[in-house]
């Protein structure tokens, strides 16, 4: 469960590399998609490391879930886009390419192919802009 000096989204939690941040709680760290799939392609990740569905422990997952909630209501605010898809992948097959538990709030537009990831990283005005937009939402609602 304690961090993984290679894993990504562990640095991301320690601060050690950089991201576009919209929300941070005791068990939650929210941040925007570099390579986002739609526009506001947003991420929560679990502050301590687990590996996925089958290895995160309950009180981490409820943290998650209530973020995920939050940040989904934010990104409905923001945006207002046609649909939201909430997603976790486990294991490669599923499409997992990061082995720390995280949810993809994926904005949706009508006729649209849902894709989980994106061909190209994201404009940082845009991720920034959208982090902050999102961080707006969720601090007045607290
Ligand atoms: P998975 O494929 O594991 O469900 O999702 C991992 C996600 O993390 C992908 O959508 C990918 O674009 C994103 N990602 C990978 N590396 C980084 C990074 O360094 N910073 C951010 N913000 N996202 C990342
Ligand atoms: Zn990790």
């Amino acid at each position: 469960m304690t961090g993984e000096g290679d894993c990504i989204f562990c640095n991301i939690a320690a601060g050690s590399m950089p991201c576009f941040k919209f929300y941070e709680d005791d068990q939650a760290i929210g941040f925007m998609d570099i390579f986002p799939a739609a526009d506001g392609h947003a991420l929560l990740i679990s502050r301590s490391h687990w590996t996925d569905v089958f290895a995160i422990d309950d009180e981490s997952v409820r943290g998650v879930a209530s973020a995920v909630r939050r940040a989904a209501v934010a990104v409905h605010q923001v945006l207002s886009p046609d649909g939201l898809n909430i997603v976790q992948a486990n294991g490669e097959a599923a499409g997992q390419t990061v082995f720390h538990y995280h949810v993809h709030l994926l904005p949706r537009t009508t006729g649209e192919k849902l894709r989980m990831h994106g061909k190209e990283r994201g404009d940082d005005a845009r991720l920034r802009e959208l982090a902050a937009a999102y961080a707006r939402v969720l601090n007045d609602a607290e």
